[in-house]
């Protein structure tokens, strides 16, 4: 028999690449970087940004961004991907969850992400209502893969249920929960 118990913890993963362009703004994670070239794309191309909401879209086992946010839509043309972070951000809170921590990896030639990762830990945090601790960032050059001009995310994330006190009083719509 099925159970129709709610599991306390699941886990989501997303996956994004985007192709380097000359001339546009390099946005990673909500970060604007200083770079030659940016990321192409139908939105911002904030190729990290992406990433996480797949992963959060995908521990609910929803429609995936590009479902959500479809690229033929002219609405969503250089959009502000924060946008798209917020909507799975809500299905994940809707649906009763709040998020523990993400890891991620990017993997790009160009240019070196060390210098920014704290900028960016920070940034993500703060759109998830996170600790920056619990942002994990790693980049890696890519070997052999022969992908110099790609840029590439990978990032899991994990959610857990909320407890019924903070539950209901998020119900009762308190302004902000406080954070973890
Ligand atoms: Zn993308």
């Amino acid at each position: 028999m099925k159970s129709q118990r709610q599991p306390k913890t699941r886990i989501g993963y997303g996956f994004d690449s985007h192709e380097f362009r000359p001339g546009i703004p390099l946005k990673i994670g909500g970060v604007v970087l200083a770079h030659d070239k940016g990321l192409g794309g139908h939105s911002d191309g904030d190729l990290l940004l992406h990433a996480i909401t797949d992963a959060l879209l995908g521990s609910m086992a929803a429609p995936d961004i590009g479902a959500l946010f479809p690229p033929s839509e002219a609405k969503w043309k250089g959009a502000d991907s924060v946008v798209f972070l917020r909507e799975a951000l809500r299905r994940v809170e809707q649906a009763g969850y709040i998020v523990t921590n993400i890891d991620s990896s990017l993997i790009l030639a160009a240019p070196k992400i060390g210098p920014h990762a704290q900028a960016i830990r920070s940034r993500v945090a703060e759109l998830l209502d996170i600790n920056p601790d619990c942002v994990g960032l790693k980049a890696k050059t890519p070997e052999g893969l022969n992908t110099e001009n790609t840029a590439m995310a990978h990032v899991v994330v994990l959610v857990e249920k909320r407890s019924q006190k903070r539950a209901s009083r998020a119900a009762g719509k308190a302004p902000s929960r406080p954070k973890r």
